[in-house]
């Protein structure tokens, strides 16, 4: 069964118009489900019997459960969470200087096939990409942490387990559910990609036309030294990316940054 973080409005309006309901209700639906942080009283919204019994049999809230949480003493929460399809990954909800906002920091694959010598996300390679609806359940999952400690998140980083540039469309769809208007509750300068520096997902990332940030994780400023922290560099160098290969748009939002992972 699907859960309703997996549509977007346009593949609900199609799925409503396949089943023989008014495909305008979509919008009104997932707009009440993120207003409301992922719980929707569907009864409250006045869709109709035939309506709300084809959601009920058809759709979920989450396909994922919190298996294990821990709070640190600085109010930054850590969630292991579970998916209906299996696996699991963290994400993290972090303080800010501003005690009202949070940050949020996303994972995109379980597991990592990156190899970067420092990373406990890589030891055991790449299980699966996460799906879109999977991204989105960890970031409504944060927004109810956050409002359980009177918080809200203010900002996301594609920042924990994985490498978004080679889960794109499910990150690039995952963005448009969280920071789509009126949909989540941030806008797209809110949500930051992270990446050891995949340049063929940095150019699509910049032709998608998202206008999130990009951070792109260095960890060395030479090819030598980065070589031995992360394989990629040989590929994709630090001499490569100076010498412009990045698209304009993407080498403007460029900033290093270190990586945070599991
Ligand atoms: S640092 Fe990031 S890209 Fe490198 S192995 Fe870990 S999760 Fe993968």
């Amino acid at each position: 069964m699907k859960a309703l973080t997996d549509f977007d409005i346009e593949s609900l309006e199609a799925a409503l118009a396949r089943c023989g309901h008014k495909p305008a209700q979509a919008a009104r639906i997932l707009r009440a489900f993120y207003n409301g942080a992922g719980h929707v009283d569907l009864a409250g919204l006045r869709l109709g019997r035939t309506l709300l019994a084809w959601l009920r049999d058809n759709t979920l809230e989450r396909r994922s459960r919190v298996v294990a949480r821990s709070e640190s003493a600085d109010g930054t929460i850590k969630l292991l969470l579970g998916f209906e399809r299996g696996g699991a990954v963290e994400t993290v909800l972090m303080p800010t200087p501003f005690a009202e906002r949070a940050a949020g920091c996303l994972s995109s694959q379980i597991g990592c096939a990156m190899g970067c010598t420092f990373c406990a996300s890589t030891r055991r390679g790449l299980e699966r990409n996460l799906e879109a609806g999977e991204i989105v359940d960890q970031y409504l999952h944060l927004r109810e942490q956050a409002v359980a400690s009177r918080r809200r998140v203010a900002t996301v980083v594609f920042m924990g387990m994985g490498e978004p540039l080679l889960n794109l469309d499910n990150v690039i769809a995952a963005i448009k559910r969280i920071a789509g208007r009126g949909m989540g509750e941030l806008g797209w300068r809110q949500v930051t990609v992270s990446t050891v520096g995949i340049v063929p997902g940095i150019m699509k990332l910049a032709e998608a036309g998202l206008n999130v940030n990009l951070a792109l994780s260095l960890h060395a400023p030479d090819d030598e030294t980065r070589s031995r922290l992360v394989p990629l560099n040989k590929r994709y160098g630090v001499r490569q990316q100076h010498r412009g290969e990045l698209p304009a748009a993407a080498a403007r939002a460029a900033v290093a940054v270190p990586r945070h992972s599991a």
